[in-house]
């Protein structure tokens, strides 16, 4: 995994919730982050997925997540995320988002800037074209 404050990378048990950065010592998040209710926050942030259930609202800040996320209440910070982010029917997002893949359903409302990277989470690294083929004889 990533750490979410200076990047850097590093393993981690399977079961851990939480663990600690070991190059910054940083409080980390592991686990998935399920939002059932109004959650006034100023930040999210974990190594695994903000899911946003019908019933909830995220106000906050910033979100930061690695695995993706998924709304289907309300949404209302800007959200960064390494993996794909789902719109639900009914789900209303507010705010900034950066994402490799987005996908809204038809019905959510959203309003914000969309920045989609097109990047997959970097599981496979160095695929390389071969367009690279510059002749510069001459
Ligand atoms: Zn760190």
């Amino acid at each position: 995994m990533h750490c979410y404050y200076c990047g850097w990378r590093f393993e981690v048990s399977a079961r851990a919730q939480s663990t600690s950065c070991p190059k910054c010592n940083r409080a980390l998040m592991v686990s998935d982050i399920v939002v059932q209710k109004l959650s006034p926050v100023s930040s999210v942030q974990t190594c695994g997925r903000v899911v946003v259930k019908r019933s909830g609202r995220v106000i906050a800040k910033n979100v930061t997540a690695q695995l993706g996320v998924e709304v289907l209440g309300v949404m209302n910070a800007d959200v960064a995320s390494t993996g794909p982010v789902v719109i639900g029917p009914k789900a209303q997002w507010k705010g900034r988002c950066v994402a490799p893949t987005v996908v809204v359903n038809k019905g959510a409302q959203i309003a914000g800037y969309f920045e989609i990277t097109g990047k997959a989470p970097s599981s496979s690294e160095g695929v390389e074209s071969p367009t690279d083929a510059a002749d510069a004889s001459g």
